[in-house]
């Protein structure tokens, strides 16, 4: 499919789908016709949610806005974007650490798909220490993760996480 400036994607695993998550997947979708929100199904990564609780999780959190799709893909982004003629796939960078992992994998789809373009948006001050692995931790210990992800994520890791203190 012939790759169009207007259609975007945000890849990603979402274990959970954290509030700085939503937020850069909000700013994308004010700049886009349509936004693909992009669960990755990864086999070689070992998530606390299937795929499709990710996906549902992501779908009833985002349900207000129009123009996003929350799909999930087991395959390479770069082929997802060939597949659905998305021309721009948008990177959440938090800090520094994330930048060379992210140059990386940048340059490593650009040159599986000449036609994507990749862009990095800088996380809202609020949510820069924001990550999901931190906030399952942090779960599993018996912390209040509330102010970090929306509250159905709150209800699916207390029903999911063994609290271990
Ligand atoms: P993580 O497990 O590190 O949270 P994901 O693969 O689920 O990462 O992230 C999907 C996308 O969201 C990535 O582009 C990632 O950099 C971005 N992202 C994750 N957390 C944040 C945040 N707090 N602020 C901005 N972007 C973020």
């Amino acid at each position: 499919m012939k790759a169009s400036k207007k259609v975007a994607m945000l890849p990603g695993s979402f274990d959970p789908p954290t509030n700085g998550h939503v937020d850069i997947i909000e700013r994308s979708a004010t700049l886009y016709d349509k936004l693909f929100v992009v669960v990755a199904d990864n086999v070689q990564k070992t998530c606390l949610f299937t795929a499709l609780e990710r996906r549902d999780m992501l779908r009833k959190i985002l349900k207000g806005y129009d123009n996003i799709e929350v799909v999930i893909f087991p395959g390479l982004v770069a082929q997802f974007a060939q597949d659905h003629g998305v021309g721009v796939m948008i990177r959440g960078v938090r800090a520094l650490v994330d930048f060379g992992y992210e140059f990386e994998l940048a340059m490593t789809n650009k040159q599986l798909n000449s036609e994507l373009e990749v862009l990095f948006m800088p996380t809202s001050p609020k949510y820069f220490m924001l990550r999901s692995s931190a906030i399952k931790e942090m779960a599993a210990y018996g912390a209040d993760i509330s102010p970090m992800v929306p509250p159905l994520v709150v209800k699916m890791m207390g029903d999911r996480i063994t609290v271990l203190a």
